[in-house]
């Protein structure tokens, strides 16, 4: 199914994102995750990609292709062209179709220190390519800009280049304040982004983890969470509870806000799509 579909029905949808298991650990550790994912029917999974080091790159595409066969899940998986050449991402696209897969994130990726650019510069250089390959093409958004782009008005212009460059729907990076978001949504929308936004929610679990996320990605930190943080600095599932519950106030938020779509960073723990789930079809219903 292309995704670009998941957006013309008359419900909200509510997608998952998954990155293929860690390290050593065999493809199969994703089945049991899935099985536990795919009754709550999300309108599709993402599998995140990394281009190296981590060496997960062949494993988003395996794990996708046991998503699509083993569950019949709409799958788009993520992929980066930093460092890339043509044919690289040819040969991978290649890949992906052998194994019928129809979407794809088309992203530039995190620079690599000392690593040539290669063929792509941006994310809307792969777009075209991914596009004229034969997917649907989605890409990346940020509702308070890419952490390199000090200029809001810049990264809407950037986001725009994409859309025009052919992506058919975006995914948000990340955020922990609606409003912003919200603000985020009618910039781009004035300035002519037409296709569906899905925006993109991940609970803090733990103070080292937001941390790390606001450095990675620059998403501002609202006093409520500050407090949650310090109220419960000595007790760490009450901590956990309180983010997932956040997440879900947010999407919440979001889906009465009438926004195209949520998609849920689950972080490969099914109780954090059963909660997303859980409070976003009761307040749909
Ligand atoms: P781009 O859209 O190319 O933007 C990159 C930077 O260049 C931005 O600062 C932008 O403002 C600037 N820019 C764009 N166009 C121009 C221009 N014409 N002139 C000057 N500057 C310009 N990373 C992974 O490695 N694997 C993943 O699976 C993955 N999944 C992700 C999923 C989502 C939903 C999101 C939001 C991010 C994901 N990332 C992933 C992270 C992403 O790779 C990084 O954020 C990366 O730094 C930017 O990728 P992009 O596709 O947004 O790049």
């Amino acid at each position: 199914m292309q995704i670009s579909q998941a957006f013309q029905g008359e419900s909200l949808p509510i997608s998952f994102e998954i990155f293929p298991p860690k390290g050593d650990l065999p493809v199969e550790t994703a089945h049991a995750m899935t099985e536990e994912l795919a009754p709550l029917d999300p309108a599709f999974v993402s599998v995140t990609y990394s281009a190296g080091g981590s060496g997960n790159s062949a494993r988003t595409i395996d794990v996708a292709r046991m998503m699509k066969e083993d569950f019949a899940l709409p799958i788009m998986a993520h992929l980066t062209c930093m460092g890339a050449t043509k044919d690289d991402i040819d040969a991978t696209l290649a890949a992906m179709r052998e194994v019928g897969l129809e979407n794809v994130l088309a992203l530039r990726g995190d620079p690599v220190p000392g690593a040539a650019t290669n063929d792509f510069h941006f994310a809307k250089d792969l777009i075209p390519v991914v596009r004229e390959a034969g997917f649907c093409v989605g890409a990346a958004a940020y509702p308070e800009g890419h952490i390199d782009c000090l200029d809001f008005k810049k990264s809407i212009e950037h986001l725009k280049e994409k859309q025009d460059a052919g992506a058919q729907f975006f995914v948000t990076q990340l955020f922990f304040d609606n409003d912003c978001a919200l603000e985020f949504l009618e910039a781009a929308r004035n300035a002519g982004i037409t296709v569906p936004i899905t925006f993109g929610i991940m609970p803090f679990l733990s103070k080292a983890q937001i941390s790390r996320m606001v450095f990675m990605c620059g998403a501002s930190l609202p006093s409520p969470i500050i407090k949650l943080l310090a109220r419960y600095e000595e007790d760490p599932e009450s901590l956990r509870a309180a983010g997932i519950e956040y997440a879900c106030d947010q999407m919440e938020g979001l889906a009465q806000a009438g926004v195209d779509g949520i998609h849920v960073y689950t972080m490969n723990q099914p109780s954090i799509a059963r909660a997303a789930v859980a409070r976003l079809r009761g307040a749909a219903s």
